[in-house]
């Protein structure tokens, strides 16, 4: 019985290490999850910027293709071949950059864009090549006008299909409440800036190439084209919130305000201006297309800084849900072990030696009742064994106590003896302000020798018996009456005046020679004296004795029967 105990307290503290790392568990788990979530989040937030930035960048490229385009198609023949080679080599490189970013689109699980890309821009981008090497393959004096704008117009439709994936990916985003998100917006406003400010030269560049009036549909279209420009201008700095506007960002804005609205736009409105006067270009189209391809750099830079931007938040962001799902990790895992190790700790350094201790109380308690052959140990309780314990250490402590007491005692007479008066001495000793004021009475039966030599040693010892019963009858519980060797004994007071010593030592000596003391062996009753020397406080022990037992020696010489002090 006692044994299916301690296996219950073993099976209550598993259940109870049970409890507690379930709970741990209960705890660390959904904070685990989270992390676990913002982590994925943070990586996908960083995922898809990497393929914004890049199909940003392939759909500014698609727009500046119209530039080594229009060149090629606005070129004089000599220098015809080499614009060709340089388009050649720029197509390739727009080609091999959709390339990548089809397949980015397909890893990142952008899987309808990267078809979007693949097929519909691959085909667009096609029909605007073909209109453009058609129009340049045409010898000079079969060129029209119409022909001319009409490739410029493919172009356009090129893209569209490229700002068309941009845009999906930015609406598909998963993670568009993401820090980087932010730009997402602006990113795709600087995107459509970037393509009406190419349109606002494009759309004229055909008539302008050809010395003609521009057409009042491309007037119409690249007058709409910088209302657009200026509109998006201004809408970029509107919808980007004020604590993003870093000063790097700002002069960038600026810069695109001075070099591309301020500085491009007039060139065309003056070309508008002279096609509307009839007056002869200030411009050819090659003049027009290499002044204001650079003017778009600043958008396109614009563009490049927000997404960079945008790119270190996302990676910064990932970096930290990572650090703090790693956190979260280490201080689940710690907090288990911690609950794991304390349990362990506990069971085996103190519930194992509590059950220890009770098995041994109880079994220190079955040894009693056994030899009482009274009671089944394994019913003993823990209290009653305890109570039991307890008792036996009372007894124990009587006996040790009775022990000391027979051990202190004179065997003969019942008072003191000499080993207790040198505990008292000791401890007197140590309280030099009692010392100071105890009273030593040193008393010796007078011709002691005479009583043993006449009536034998029986009565002697009888006669020495009922001295100490005197003593012992006349002072306090708390005086000490001890024998200190043969017919000698000694009674010590504390806190007493010299004449009440005096008078005490009197008063005894009286009483014992006033005491008939019946000899059962003689029938009859003696009588015997006693002197004694007073001595009240001395510096140590020995002096004390010394100066007390200097007057018994003076209390014997004055006749015997006799106390002395001083
Ligand atoms: P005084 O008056 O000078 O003290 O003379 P006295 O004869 O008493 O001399 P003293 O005190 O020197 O002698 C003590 C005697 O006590 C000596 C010894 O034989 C005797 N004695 C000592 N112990 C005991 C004892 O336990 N029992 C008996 N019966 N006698 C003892
Ligand atoms: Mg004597």
């Amino acid at each position: 019985m006692m044994k299916l105990r301690t296996e219950h307290i073993s099976q209550r503290l598993l259940i109870s290490m049970i409890i507690i790392i379930v709970s741990l568990l209960f705890i660390s788990v959904p904070s685990i999850v989270n992390s676990y979530q913002s982590y994925k989040r943070a990586e996908r937030a960083l995922i898809e910027v990497s393929v914004l930035r890049n199909v940003a960048e392939l759909t500014n490229n698609i727009s500046r293709e119209r530039a080594p385009a229009n060149q090629v198609m606005s070129s004089t023949p000599e220098k015809r071949a080499e614009y060709i080679e340089e388009l050649k080599r720029y197509r390739a490189n727009v080609d091999q950059q959709i390339e990548e970013t089809t397949q980015l689109l397909k890893s990142s699980g952008f899987i309808p864009h990267a078809q979007h890309l693949s097929l519909q821009l691959k085909s667009s981008l096609k029909e605007g090549r073909d209109a453009v090497d058609a129009y340049a393959a045409t010898p000079q004096s079969s060129r029209s006008s119409a022909q001319l704008d009409h490739a410029i117009q493919k172009m356009f439709a090129a893209w569209d299909g490229s700002q068309y994936v941009l845009k999906h990916v930015m609406l598909d985003s998963v993670g568009k409440d993401s820090r980087a998100a932010t730009y997402y917006s602006v990113i795709f406003v600087l995107s459509e800036l970037r393509d009406q400010a190419g349109r606002v030269a494009s759309n004229i560049m055909a008539a302008i190439t050809f010395g003609e009036k521009i057409p009042a549909e491309n007037l119409a279209n690249s007058l709409q084209n910088q209302r657009q420009a200026y509109h998006l201008w201004d809408l970029v700095h509107t919808i980007l919130p004020e604590a993003h506007k870093v000063p790097e960002y700002t002069a960038l804005h600026h810069r695109l305000k001075t070099e591309f609205l301020d500085q491009g736009i007039p060139i065309v409105k003056q070309l508008m201006e002279q096609s509307l006067q009839g007056e002869a270009y200030s411009l050819t189209g090659t003049q027009l297309t290499e002044v204001m391809v650079n003017k778009f750099s600043t958008v396109v830079d614009l563009q490049t800084y927000l997404l960079d931007y945008s790119l270190n938040l996302a990676k910064k962001d990932y970096i930290k849900a990572q650090q703090k799902l790693v956190l979260t990790l280490v201080v689940a895992l710690i907090s288990l072990m911690a609950a794991i190790f304390t349990m362990v700790y506990a069971r085996s350094k103190v519930f194992i030696p509590l059950i220890q201790a009770r098995s041994q109380i109880l079994r220190l308690a079955a040894y009693d009742d056994e030899a009482q052959g009274t009671q089944n140990p394994d019913k003993v309780t823990l209290f009653e064994a305890i109570q039991k314990l307890k008792q036996r250490l009372e007894q124990r402590d009587i006996l040790e106590f009775q022990l000391r007491n027979i051990a202190n005692t004179d065997a003969l007479t019942g008072v003191s003896n000499r080993l207790a008066l040198e505990e008292y001495i000791k401890y007197l000793e140590h309280r030099p302000e009692k010392l100071s004021k105890t009273g030593l009475i040193i008393m010796d039966v007078d011709k002691f020798k005479h009583i043993n030599d006449t009536f034998g040693h029986v009565v002697g010892d009888q006669a020495l018996k009922c001295i100490a019963d005197t003593l012992k009858a006349h002072v306090r519980a708390s005086d000490l009456v001890v024998r200190y060797g043969g017919d000698e004994f000694l009674v010590l007071i504390e806190q007493i005046e010299f004449t009440e010593a005096l008078y005490l030592a009197d008063k005894l000596r009286c009483h014992i020679v006033n005491q008939e003391i019946f000899i059962p062996e003689l029938n009859d009753y003696i009588q015997v004296s006693v002197s004694a020397g007073v001595a009240v406080g001395a510096a140590s022990w020995s002096r004390l004795l010394e100066k007390a037992d200097k007057h018994l020696f003076r209390a014997k010489a004055r006749g015997r029967n006799a106390v002395a002090g001083d």
